[in-house]
């Protein structure tokens, strides 16, 4: 499993990643990007079986808005952490 975390408060609702990646993403009614299928709130998350292109969205975001955890990363985190 995969997380999806978008911190909206930061987020300027320029439409890229609802462009790049309209599986998980929308502009909700305030103008700002929202979760498909999440609850509307200032940090929105899901989980996901594969992150797909919400990486791309990630990327373009001129905020970095998203915080994007795969089972690859956390592998990686507690590697680095001895765990
Ligand atoms: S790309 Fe970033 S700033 Fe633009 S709408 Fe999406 S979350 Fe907001």
């Amino acid at each position: 499993m995969s997380k999806i975390k978008l911190e909206r408060e930061k987020c300027i609702g320029c439409g890229s990643c609802t462009a790049l990646c309209p599986k998980y993403f929308e502009i909700a009614d305030d103008g700002k990007s929202h979760i498909k299928g999440a609850v509307k709130q200032e940090v929105e998350e899901i989980e996901v079986e594969k992150i797909e292109c919400a990486e791309s969205a990630a990327d373009v975001c001129p905020l970095s808005v998203f915080i994007l955890k795969n089972k690859i990363m956390m592998i990686k985190l507690s590697a680095k952490l001895g765990n």
